[in-house]
């Protein structure tokens, strides 16, 4: 068992059981039922070879009985254990029923005789299967007899109008004993195994399901600490386990910067709500003067109804955000030309007023993959801005198909932005701040709005911009 003293700690839930002990306990049945089968395998095994070894050795001491009893006379067989070996073996002779020979005494031939005479033929030669035979049956049988697990052969042979009758049994304790030894090794082997086999097996489930203990150990003490920045030790075992923890850290990871995330939109979002708040509530201070002349009020009203506007703008940017976080947005098709003559029309005013040139290089029937409302509101942030941001000078916008592509080109001669903003500029709230100097101060969050639309119709950004010198905004669609 590991060492940790957490590991000690790291209790289940009673009424769960722990991988441990399933896989313990799966593992403990499989190899239980392999060694039962095995052990059943070599005992039946062992019997038949102990059966066979048995009617061999029955079979060599007939022959040799057979020859005994056809050349010797009767007072010589009565000696026949001086020329068979009969250490295993009991014999007994009888001509013509009267005992001539037996290795027994008395007693023990006589048992033995009762004990043939009562006992069925399990293995036949003839056709007296599980038939109860009496002596005078038996003499003119010859076979074998299976008497628990021992075998008895009875063989008759005539000699000059004698019939000589003699059995031949396989030692009962010689072979009870080899056996039983022989089976008690078997099964104490095949306990032996199952329990080296258990121990091996339980130090292979701890070493493999270690990593598992680990990482949960860790995973509760990050729920215990609650701090999102902290990280589960990545673990080096090249499988699952592995790509558990680093996928957990990267799943961590992400709640991290969505929690980052909510947290800074709220203080962001409380942040810009209060400015144009203060402003009105400082409006509001001014009408409350009873001295205040009419054109000061007229003009506090007005900013009042600026700022609330302002307010509005950010509320309705604010919804158009949480919307594109989760709306799945479908696969529509739009046409990016006619999306940004609407766009130009809307905005021809404010040009106008900034007396700024349009240069338009527009191809017909640009398809795109874009749903229109949100096409709508891309090309509005980007062509509000270029007007926002140049005081004079001219707006080029220019769109063409390039392969699978559209491409639009939206050019300014504004102020520019610095290589060092570029990349910011998509940030929520970010605005730059030589860009406010005598310009129109927007909220900082058109851009951000035209990034997370592009995202989700796979439509590339590319900010290309210098100081003073202008910018240019290039979106690449997909065509369809
Ligand atoms: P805003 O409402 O401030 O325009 P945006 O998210 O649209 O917010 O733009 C973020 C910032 O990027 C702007 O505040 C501005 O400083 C800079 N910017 C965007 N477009 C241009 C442009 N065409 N020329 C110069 N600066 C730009």
């Amino acid at each position: 068992m590991p060492s940790n003293p957490h590991y000690k700690k790291s209790r289940i839930h009673p009424k769960m059981k722990s991988v441990k002990s399933k896989l313990f306990i799966s593992y403990g049945v499989i190899i239980f039922l392999i060694l039962g089968f095995l052990s059943i395998v070599s005992i039946v095994l062992l019997n038949t070879n102990q059966y066979n070894k048995q009617i061999k050795s029955l079979n060599k001491t007939k022959d040799e009985v057979i020859k005994e009893i056809k050349t010797k006379d009767d007072e010589e067989i009565r000696y026949i254990y001086k020329n068979i070996d009969l250490s295993n073996q009991y014999l007994i002779i009888y001509k013509n029923n009267n005992l001539l020979f037996s290795n027994q005494s008395k007693e023990k031939t006589a048992y033995l005789l009762k004990d043939v005479l009562s006992k069925k033929r399990t293995t036949p030669h003839h056709n007296h299967k599980n038939h109860s035979i009496s002596f005078s049956n038996l003499i003119q049988q010859e076979g074998y007899f299976q008497i628990a697990s021992h075998n008895i052969l009875v063989a008759n042979i005539e000699k000059n109008r004698h019939t000589y009758t003699f059995f031949i049994v396989s030692n009962i304790a010689f072979a009870d004993d080899g056996l039983n030894v022989v089976y008690q090794l078997v099964i104490m082997l095949n306990i032996l195994i199952f329990l080296i086999l258990l121990f091996l097996g339980n130090l292979l489930i701890n070493k493999t399901i270690k990593p598992l203990k680990l990482i949960l150990q860790e995973v509760k003490e990050l729920e215990k600490s609650g701090d999102l920045s902290k990280r589960v030790k990545e673990l080096k075992t090249g499988d699952e386990f592995e790509e558990l923890s680093t996928t957990f850290n990267s799943l961590l990871k992400k709640i991290e910067n969505s929690v980052e995330n909510i947290r800074q939109f709220s203080s962001d979002a409380s942040h810009e709500l209060r400015t144009p708040l203060t402003v009105i509530q400082g409006e509001l201070d001014l009408l409350r003067d009873k001295k205040i002349t009419t054109d000061n009020a007229k003009e506090a009203l007005h900013v009042i109804d600026k700022e609330q506007q302002k307010l509005q703008e950010i509320i309705k940017n604010f919804l158009l955000l949480s919307r594109l976080e989760k709306e799945n947005l479908e696969d529509k098709i739009s046409f990016l030309d006619r999306a940004l003559f609407e766009s130009v029309e809307s905005n021809l005013p404010f040009m106008e007023e900034k007396k700024l040139k349009l240069n338009l290089q527009i191809q017909d029937d640009l398809k795109i993959i874009f749903d229109e409302k949100y096409l709508q509101i891309v090309i509005n942030n980007l062509l509000t801005n270029a007007i926002k941001y140049t005081k004079n000078g001219n707006i080029s916008i220019e769109a063409y198909k390039d392969r699978d592509k559209t491409i639009l080109h939206v050019k300014d001669s504004g102020i520019g932005i610095d290589s060092s903003d570029i990349d910011k500029i998509f940030e929520r709230f970010y605005r730059v701040d030589k860009a406010r100097n005598g310009m129109e101060k927007g909220l900082g969050l058109g851009l951000c709005i035209v990034k997370k639309i592009c995202h989700i119709y796979k439509c590339k950004i590319e900010v290309k911009s210098q100081i003073n010198n202008g910018s240019c905004f290039t979106l690449k669609f997909i065509s369809t």
